[in-house]
């Protein structure tokens, strides 16, 4: 029998030390093990006390065991305030208050004044109890009572789901050391003088709840840290999530929701008066028609809510929880998109001033573009006249003359001159001049086919450059322009006054050899107009007013 309680106690010091070692150490697991510690106290001094005769050493193991016994009641209650999430609602002052009952209890069993607690002459023979046995009774029950009572009331609400197989072990576990309590005071102390005692009744409860709680703790991972580190996470997480039943009730609420809504656990979420609370744009009815509808899809829309920091953009989300296409819940999460949202305003205007940017320098290209082109075109363009200047005349006959030579292709050269213009000049004055080598230039060009360039030499005299033209081509085009010119009637001055002017012209007709090369075409055209200026000198020579073909 003896060794009965020492094998005991053994076996709840290794329990003991199995969950020491094997679990990592919270608040939890501090209170249940100084609770663990209390139940071994029991088995201990009950098995000390069978090893001696010494009634002075009875009586100190004795005391070890009650003391054990009298902070069970305790050291329970303490597991269940952290159990139950209850011990932050307590101050350490609080808290000492509370022990109070164990401790005074513990202290008249140390003492046992009088005997007031128990007596014997040695541990074999009767004890008898005395009154301060049952106030040590009455305060673990009262604490036994009051701990199964906040387990239970916590089994209804404020306790998350993944907690509630832990209590309802924690209420199993207590029961059973309950019972073995009682049953020990009746059959050992209430009952003594009638029944025979059963010396380890105590011990065997407290090492059967024990076993219970190690092993509910193994299988229910009460003290998971994992478990443990997915609370932390959703109740630090920046975003809200909010788990409802099938009636709307709130199950689950993480601490980002507690200062905002005044939502609770147990109570209804009613998602239409949430949304009246907010502003949010469009959207509103298409996602609380996604969110009535109750099919297996989420809900999601963006509102926006008056925040303690001010305005701020949520995503709103709602998913069902399905169980065999079921719908036993849903889960509800808010996330902040302030932040995103300034970004992306902050991106889109910078994208306009970009976009604002970009049309100006469009614009500014397209201008830059007209200004070149106005300025090539002045470049090769007369200013007085509009027709091409000598220039680029030249430079398009470069490479037209060496084509034609090349292939055979006829082409003609004029070079006319006013006649008599200094006479212009000196009677009307230089104004009337200018008018009249304008107004000559589009006499001429007027008599030119489209394909002709006409192009200003110098002065009052012009070329033109006729090309796929033979030389009978070219003397019909020259005795049309030079009667054109002659017919023409120059109006000047305010009166109306008309005068007549004739133009000389040196006429250069080229019909070349198919397959003929030329080594220098500026050389060539130098020639030609060498040679054409020559038939407009003696074209003036002859008398003027008329066509010179060499
Ligand atoms: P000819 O029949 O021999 O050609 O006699 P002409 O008087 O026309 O003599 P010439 O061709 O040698 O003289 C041309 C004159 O035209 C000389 C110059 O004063 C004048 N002239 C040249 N360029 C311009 C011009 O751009 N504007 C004006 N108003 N007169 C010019
Ligand atoms: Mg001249
Ligand atoms: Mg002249």
């Amino acid at each position: 029998m003896t060794w009965m309680e020492l094998s005991l106690f053994l076996i709840l010091f290794a329990l003991f030390v199995y969950i020491f070692l094997s679990n990592h150490i919270v608040r939890l697991h501090k209170t249940y093990l100084l609770f663990h510690f209390f139940m071994m106290l029991w088995p201990f001094g009950q098995f000390a006390v069978r090893t001696t005769d010494y009634p002075q050493f009875q009586q100190i193991y004795i005391t070890i065991s009650f003391v054990g016994m009298s902070l069970l009641g305790f050291g329970w209650f303490l597991f269940t305030l952290t159990l139950t999430d209850r011990i932050q609602g307590f101050t350490g002052r609080s808290l000492v208050y509370l022990s109070l009952p164990a401790v005074l209890s513990a202290v008249s069993i140390i003492f046992n004044p009088g005997g007031g607690f128990v007596t014997f002459e040695n541990y074999n023979d009767e004890h008898r109890f005395g009154p301060l046995f049952w106030i040590m009774f009455v305060q673990l029950l009262a604490y036994g009572v009051y701990s199964l009572v906040l387990l239970l009331r916590s089994r209804h609400s404020e306790i998350l789901a993944q907690e509630r197989p832990r209590i309802a072990n924690a209420v199993t576990g207590i029961l059973i050391l309950v019972g073995f309590g009682l049953l020990g005071t009746l059959v050992n102390v209430a009952l003594a003088p009638w029944l025979p005692r059963i010396p380890y009744l105590m011990s065997l409860g407290t090492v059967m709840s024990g076993i219970y709680f190690v092993f509910a703790i193994q299988r229910h991972g009460m003290f998971d840290i994992i478990q443990f580190a997915q609370q932390d996470v959703f109740d630090t997480i920046s975003a809200g999530i909010i788990v409802l039943d099938d009636q709307d009730h709130v199950l689950e609420l993480n601490r980002f929701f507690q200062p905002q809504l005044q939502l609770e656990l147990g109570k209804r979420f009613d998602m239409e008066h949430f949304l009246a609370s907010t502003m949010n744009g469009g959207g509103k009815e298409e996602f609380l028609s996604a969110y009535r509808s109750h099919l297996p899809e989420r809900a999601q829309t963006e509102i926006t809510m008056q925040t303690i920091g001010g305005e701020a953009h949520f995503a709103l989300n709602a998913a069902p929880i399905l169980v065999n296409k079921k719908m036993i819940g849903r889960v509800i999460t808010l996330q902040d998109v302030t932040e995103l949202r300034s970004l992306v305003a902050e991106t889109h205007s910078k994208n306009e001033a970009l976009r604002d940017r970009n049309r100006a320098l469009i614009l500014m290209q397209d201008e830059l573009f007209q200004a070149n082109r106005k300025l090539e075109q002045m470049a090769i363009t007369d200013s007085l006249t509009g027709c091409y200047n000598r220039r680029y005349l030249m430079l398009q006959l470069e490479h037209e003359v060496a084509t034609n030579i090349r292939y055979g292709i006829p082409f003609a050269i004029f070079l006319f001159d006013i006649d008599l213009f200094k006479k212009v000049n000196d009677t009307y004055g230089h104004l009337v001049g200018d008018e009249v080598i304008r107004l000559t230039a589009k006499v001429v060009k007027d008599a030119l086919r489209k394909t002709d360039i006409l192009a200003r030499y110098g002065g009052e005299e012009f070329t033109v450059y006729l090309p796929h033209t033979n030389r009978e081509q070219a003397e019909m085009l020259a005795n049309r322009i030079r009667s054109a010119v002659e017919r023409h009637e120059y109006r000047i001055g305010k009166q109306g006054e008309t005068i007549h002017i004739t133009i000389s012209m040196g006429m250069m007709a080229v019909e070349g050899q198919p397959g003929q090369n030329l080594d220098d075409p500026k050389l060539f055209l130098r020639d030609l107009f060498a040679k054409a200026d020559a038939a407009l000198y003696r074209a003036k020579e002859d008398g003027r007013n008329r066509i010179v073909n060499m």
